[in-house]
């Protein structure tokens, strides 16, 4: 278990899960957090990576570094999502594994499940089933990182262990309009069309696909509960227990928004998996449970994005 003086390198700081770790970390009196822009250190560069971890031999490593993206992004982009994903996983995992860190926790995704399968998902869905095409690409990087965290502790006995978000949301999330998650492009579009007083609000796909929306500072508190109290190669799912319809989200996004003009749902566009939903009987066994419930953890999100990205966004 970390002590408060630990050496933890937290890969992928900037991002919507790395900052809430951060934030976690930082709350909770961890003092020796390592952290590295993106333009400080290049994660797909292996030789960088070696020296790095040669240099500042963290005992503790979150893997919250990534490339992502929403639907539109990854079906475009496969060869990004493929190739950077498996350059990042791979660097960081074996230098951390060969420069003698204590742990490692990686960060998959609730993508890696097949497409059609039981819901709520059990981690031993994994492999079970064909995947959604939508996303394969991250997804394939994202098994193998998994695989490559299961091999280290199989062959060499190193503690790497491996968290399955949920979808996610939150602060610091990118709120691009064609290239980011479903929720962060919800709250720009409807933002926008309140402001701009439009009529409609055009929402991808039919609405009906189902997902389970997570806060990203509940990620946080799981993943320091996995971090204190779990050391297995069963990876374990994390998300909130529930999930809504897109078409649900667009209403209650519409609603804290404020926005009162129609809403039209564009089936040119792809819905992906129809559900995917985790279940989370494995970490509420480590005594976690999610805090923040889906309104409250939107209306705070939305605060974020007015204060930090609404007027940048707007003049795009
Ligand atoms: P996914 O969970 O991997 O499919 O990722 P996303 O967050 O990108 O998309 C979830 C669902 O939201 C899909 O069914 C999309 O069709 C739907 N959706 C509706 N409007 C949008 C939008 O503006 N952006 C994105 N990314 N998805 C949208």
């Amino acid at each position: 278990m970390p002590g408060p003086d630990s050496r933890i390198y937290v890969a992928g700081h900037t991002g919507l899960a790395g900052s809430a770790i951060c934030r976690r970390l930082e709350a909770v009196g961890y003092r020796n957090l390592i952290l590295r822009t993106h333009a400080d250190l290049d994660l797909t560069d292996e030789r960088a990576v070696e020296r790095f971890f040669a240099a500042e031999r963290p005992s503790h490593v979150i893997l919250a570094a990534a490339k992502v993206g929403g639907i539109a992004a990854n079906a475009a982009f496969p060869t990004e999502f493929l190739s950077v994903n498996l350059r990042i996983a791979a660097n960081v995992i074996d230098s951390a594994w060969r420069h003698g860190a204590a742990k490692l926790l990686y960060l998959a995704s609730s993508c890696i499940y097949p497409r059609l399968t039981p819901q709520p998902i059990r981690e031993e869905a994994l492999l079970s089933g064909a995947l959604e095409p939508t996303n394969e690409a991250y997804a394939i990087a994202k098994i193998a990182g998994l695989k490559l965290c299961q091999a280290y502790r199989r062959q060499h006995g190193f503690d790497a262990i491996v968290a399955m978000p949920t979808n996610l949301y939150g602060p610091h999330d990118r709120f691009d309009a064609e290239s980011s998650h479903v929720l962060p492009a919800l709250l720009r579009r409807f933002h926008e069309a309140k402001e701009a007083g439009a009529p409609d609000v055009t929402v991808w796909g039919s609405g009906t696909p189902r997902r389970d929306f997570l806060h990203a500072d509940d990620l946080a508190t799981a993943c320091l509960a996995m971090l204190r109290g779990y050391s297995d190669a069963m990876p374990v799912n994390i998300g909130s227990g529930s999930d809504i319809s897109i078409r649900e989200l667009a209403e209650l996004i519409a609603d804290i928004v404020g926005y009162r003009g129609a809403i039209h749902f564009d089936p040119s566009r792809p819905d992906g998996t129809p559900e995917k939903r985790l279940d989370i009987t494995r970490i509420t066994a480590l005594d976690w449970y999610p805090a923040i419930d889906l309104r409250r953890g939107i209306e705070q999100t939305y605060r974020w994005y007015r204060e930090n990205c609404a007027r940048e966004t707007a003049t795009v």
